[in-house]
């Protein structure tokens, strides 16, 4: 199984990192993607990626932390290599008082980015899909990821349109989501990809912020459930999905 987004530089995740990957191993999880949202995030990243196979990392720039985006460490960084992903990037426009206009400039920067050097992106949106579906079609050839997508069924489409992959996360695994189960009933398996965001997005059994890549397992097994298939098939087409956009080094 591979989790396709988890923090593994952060806590409570990072002080325990030898436990929790041995707990992810357990389960079956053989890769996992840690994305950055800073230059000091994706640095980290990378740094778990030089000392634990199955650990790889992406860098980029997250809509939130805009403030402080240091662009041309960001370029530097992806031109020295190390990273199978520009990620996570996108828009979020959950708070009223968030600087759309500058978000803007960093997505569409980091957009050049990821043709420049053939990455896939890894995208975070929350509100923003109209701008964010806009500003990819002005971007055509780059692939990736919605990762935790809260898209809903009717608004999917065109994101599939674009090629895009479209991310699941333990939302998927507790009993009153019905937006995220939806969704999945209508993208093609093909598209899937599994993730846990942990430790920031909790599953059933381990709310946030004690979910760990371990539980990308029980996000495969609803994934199963709801596309009729066997779990070992279900994780047998997720895994390819993953190493379809982020490389076939992903063990
Ligand atoms: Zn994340």
């Amino acid at each position: 199984m591979i989790d396709t987004h988890t923090h593994l530089t952060d806590a409570p995740l990072a002080p325990a990192l030898a436990a929790v990957l041995a707990r992810a191993r357990a389960r079956g999880v053989t890769a996992c993607v840690v994305p950055g949202y800073d230059v000091g995030a994706w640095r980290a990243a990378r740094a778990l990626a030089q000392q634990h196979a199955g650990v790889y990392a992406a860098a980029g720039v997250h809509p939130l932390f805009v403030a402080q985006a240091d662009l041309p460490a960001l370029a530097d960084d992806l031109a020295r290599g190390g990273f199978v992903a520009i990620g996570e990037i996108g828009l979020d426009y959950v708070d009223a008082g968030a600087d759309r206009a500058a978000q803007h400039l960093c997505f569409h920067a980091q957009l050049a980015l990821a043709r420049t050097h053939a990455l896939p992106v890894i995208l975070h949106c929350r509100q923003a899909h109209d701008d964010l579906l806009a500003m990819l079609r002005a971007a055509p050839g780059v692939r990736g990821v919605l990762h935790s997508c809260s898209c809903s069924h009717e608004q999917i489409k065109p994101f599939l349109d674009l090629g895009l992959y479209v991310g699941f996360s333990g939302v998927l695994t507790r009993a009153n989501t019905v937006k995220a189960k939806k969704l999945a009933a209508v993208v093609p398996p093909d598209r899937i990809l599994a993730e846990t965001d942990s430790p920031y997005i909790g599953t059933a059994t381990h709310p946030a912020p004690g979910s760990e890549p371990a539980d990308v397992a029980d996000v495969i097994a609803v994934l199963a459930e709801i596309k009729g298939m066997a779990c070992v098939e279900m994780d047998r087409i997720t895994s390819a999905n993953a190493r379809a956009l982020f490389g076939a080094q992903l063990a």
